[in-house]
């Protein structure tokens, strides 16, 4: 039986603790064998004194170890993955698995639902008639081998350390530390099983990190961690100051990414696939460098290859594969109304502030603000200006999808106070990517 208290008291004093007493303590608490009150006063105290390279590696590991783990014996396609921690309307996952797949590539895509502003991948794709994601691992495995991707839950076979842990950090202020992120994270990649692996790691007001150098640090430990493990490891840091794209809201988002597989999506949405999916194609060896795999991802789009294969992966998990060529067949809701601009003169969009914008998706209904809410699926906003962008008087900031036109006047309220104006020109705000590992 596993003395949990020494190790607290040596994580409390600063001390590294040795992988094999990492491995005991997570095990211990799995089991049930170290309760609840001391695992939360051992995650503050890591909270407070940090881990090292080496300690955040054995963490890592130990939680893969707590379930089972995902292995593809005999698969004539190399495996990828991707995360993104956070995010206000991103939809990157739906354009970049088929794309991938059709690139050659096998891409198990596990996705959280959304809790808060950021938006969570499997309501997005619940908002499709039928859509199926909680696949049993056995049909899961017979779907990659078929068609060479699948966008699917968690599941819950995967690092049961991690959802128990992060059940208590959520409750005990100890969510915020990089090392404890860091391990949550890459625990689910590695035990997803792919050999290259991009990490999306956000920055600004919709995402976990507020500031760049936070970002660079949180990516740089992931980075780190995937190296250690063995597995082909980027990050790409992306700004997530104003929502990526132009739809947030589930079937809005949805429509969005398959206008962004068949050409007509917003730029900054497909300049992100095409930076993500470059890395996963030089890294898998299925392009020689990242410019030819961006030039292979863009024939794949322009062939309707990507689109295809989007059909392909809906009808696998049951859903109306109809939607890609007819968006229409998505949910729609009853009230579409314009935010306009009231100022007497031109104005330039100085801010549309993702975490606002995706408080007002919230409260529109398209998000949760607790575990147990339902989501509906039609309901969001799709902006119509960007940072930097000049609006004249009337003209419109944002479009309010609504059940009601009271939901569309609070959302008119809490958009106002998301987008800032002002008098004088203002740069847009495509920030650079930056690339760690
Ligand atoms: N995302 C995760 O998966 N885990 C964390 O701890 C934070 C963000
Ligand atoms: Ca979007």
């Amino acid at each position: 039986m596993i003395s949990a208290v020494p190790l607290i008291e040596r994580k409390k004093r600063g001390e590294a603790l040795a992988a094999d007493e990492l491995r005991g303590l997570l095990g211990g608490f799995v089991a049930r064998e170290v309760p609840d009150y001391q695992m939360a006063a051992w995650l503050m105290a890591v909270c407070l004194r940090g881990m090292t390279d080496a300690e955040t590696l054995a963490l890592t590991e130990a939680m893969v170890e707590s379930g089972a783990t995902l292995a593809w014996p005999g698969l004539d396609r190399p495996t990828v993955d991707k995360h993104r921690a956070g995010g206000v309307g991103d939809t990157t996952a739906i354009v970049l698995v088929p794309l991938m797949a059709a690139a050659g590539a096998a891409f198990v895509k596990m996705s959280g639902r959304g809790l808060g502003h950021t938006g969570g991948t499997l309501d997005k794709l619940e908002s499709i008639p039928g859509f199926v994601c909680e696949l049993p691992l056995e049909e899961m495995r017979a779907q990659v081998r078929r068609i060479g991707c699948a966008l699917v839950g968690q599941s819950p076979e995967l690092v049961p350390a991690d959802k128990m842990t992060y059940a208590l950090r959520d409750v005990t202020g100890t969510v915020d530390s990089i090392p404890l992120i860091a391990a949550s994270i890459m625990s689910k990649k590695l035990a997803a099983g792919a050999r290259s692996i991009v990490l999306d790691v956000k920055w600004g007001s919709g995402a976990f990190m507020q500031t760049l150098d936070e970002a660079r640090e949180l990516a740089a430990v992931l980075v780190r961690i995937g190296a250690g493990a063995g597995r082909g490891t980027r990050a790409v840091l992306s700004g997530m100051r104003q929502p990526l794209g132009a739809a947030v809201g589930n079937a809005l988002e949805v429509r969005e990414a398959i206008d962004t597989l068949t050409g007509s999506g917003p730029a900054d949405l497909w300049a992100l696939t095409l930076e993500l999916g470059s890395h996963l194609l030089e890294m898998s060896g299925l392009a020689p460098d990242a410019a030819e795999g961006r030039a292979m991802l863009v024939r794949l789009r322009d062939s309707g290859a990507g689109a295809e294969m989007l059909e392909r992966l809906i009808e696998a998990q049951h859903g109306d594969p109809r939607v890609v060529r007819a968006p229409e067949l998505l949910p729609a809701a009853p009230v579409v109304r314009p935010l306009t601009v009231d100022a007497d003169g031109p104005r330039w969009v100085k801010a549309a502030d993702a975490r606002g914008i995706g408080d007002a998706a919230l409260e529109l209904g398209a998000g949760r603000k607790t575990k147990a809410d339902a989501v509906d699926p039609a309901v969001g906003i799709v902006l119509r200006a960007r940072i930097g962008d000049r609006v004249e008087p009337g003209q419109p900031l944002a479009d309010v999808h609504a059940r009601g036109d009271e939901a569309a006047e609070q959302a008119f309220a809490a958009l106002r106070a998301a987008f800032r104006l002002s008098d004088t020109p203002v740069p847009a705000a495509d920030d650079a990517y930056e690339t760690v590992g």
